[in-house]
């Protein structure tokens, strides 16, 4: 592998799905975990940062049940945590616990990740989920596209040659795919072995590690072969001028744009992305959340998970939505604090009851609020 891309593999490697629990049962656990931890029942105030995605509802709800409190509302399309919300959010309850998770749908009848059906449209169509994600990853996407189709390879005798197309050999680009040529070509006196120079594209001589990298039957005397899905993770960056500004309309996309690689080049895309997100606001929010005065000397917990959405079946009405937790932040609100990574995270939850005995009846709710004596409003 080229030695720039190990970190960054990592990073989307590390996230492990083997440990995905239902809903039903992962915000049990999680209220039992609080509660283990000293929080108090009846003055815990749970907030989500979930994507806009009616599909959130169902956790939502769930929440609402074993919590006993309907969840403050700290998210941002895409799984996005608004942290300036943190302030209002301590005010509004003793101990604090913080839901982040970034989703995918998942279709039970492909087995595809990243489609959901939305049964309230008249034809039951699955559609992209994430949406958002979908859209950010769609110029990504079109961009390795091209390079897979205009990278060619071939044999001249004993030689190997990797013939680039003169748009991805542009330097003075501001934005798109950045192939990384000092590992792919041969290199003569710091400079890229050119071999022969054709009306749209030039032919290099490919490096040894990108012959070791590729198979043997790529490389065919007299003939081109597009590079197609072995154009691989490790070859390529992407540069696009985006606003960098923190929670702006491009924070999703900051997120991506290192670990995009990985993205574009995988089976299962919104998966992946879905994970990069989730790990990257784990670890910026966490930040913000020690840095923040309203916390500062309370009880919180704040947990990152991956929400997968298994479409509904007809006759069903919320999807049967599993979490995959990530890493949790726990603080004590007497001066220590702790982060849990994956495997403990896992190991804390499911050493918890799935039992409730503080859960509330939400019907039950409902109903002795429509019983109510009305309060009538003075104006
Ligand atoms: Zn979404």
């Amino acid at each position: 592998m080229f030695s720039s891309s190990a970190n960054l593999q990592s990073i989307v490697s590390n996230f492990s799905l083997d440990h995905m629990m239902r809903y039903s049962l992962f915000v049990p656990r999680l209220y039992n975990l609080c509660r283990s931890l000293g929080f108090e029942a009846g003055n815990i105030m749970p907030s989500r940062a979930f994507c806009s995605d009616e599909n959130q509802g169902f956790p939502i709800i769930l929440i609402t049940k074993h919590f006993g409190a309907f969840p403050f509302n700290h998210g941002r399309v895409g799984g996005i945590v608004a942290t300036g919300r943190h302030g209002p959010h301590a005010d509004h309850g003793k101990d604090m616990v913080i839901i982040q998770a970034s989703h995918v749908g998942y279709d039970p009848e492909t087995k595809a990740f990243g489609s959901y059906c939305r049964l309230q449209t008249s034809d039951n169509k699955s559609t992209s989920t994430c949406g958002k994600i979908d859209i950010v990853i769609q110029w990504y996407q079109d961009e390795y596209r091209f390079a897979q189709s205009n990278i060619y390879l071939g044999r001249e005798g004993d030689l190997r040659t990797i013939t680039i197309d003169n748009q991805l050999l542009d330097k003075r680009r501001t934005q798109g795919l950045f192939l990384n040529l000092d590992q792919m070509v041969l290199m003569e006196d710091g400079n890229l072995k050119l071999h022969r120079t054709l009306s749209t594209s030039r032919v290099y001589i490919a490096s040894d590690e990108l012959c070791r990298m590729l198979p043997d039957e790529l490389w065919l005397v007299g003939e081109r072969v597009a590079i197609g899905s072995h154009l691989m993770p490790e070859m390529f960056s992407y540069r696009r001028q985006v606003s960098a500004d923190i929670e702006g309309q491009n924070h999703l996309e900051n997120n991506f744009i290192n670990p995009m690689p990985w993205i574009v080049t995988s089976p299962a895309p919104l998966l992946v992305a879905a994970q990069v997100n989730t790990q990257s606001e784990f670890d910026r929010v966490f930040r913000t959340i020690v840095k923040s005065p309203e916390y500062q000397d309370k009880k919180l917990l704040f947990i990152s998970c991956l929400n997968i959405d298994i479409s509904p079946q007809e006759g069903q009405v919320f999807p049967l939505t599993k979490c995959v937790p990530w890493a949790a932040y726990i603080q004590s609100g007497e001066g220590s604090s702790r982060t849990l990574e994956q495997p403990e995270i896992v190991k804390q939850l499911m050493q918890q009851s799935t039992e409730n005995p503080d859960q509330i009846d939400l019907e039950a709710a409902i109903q002795q609020m429509i019983g109510a004596r009305e309060v009538r409003i003075e104006t």
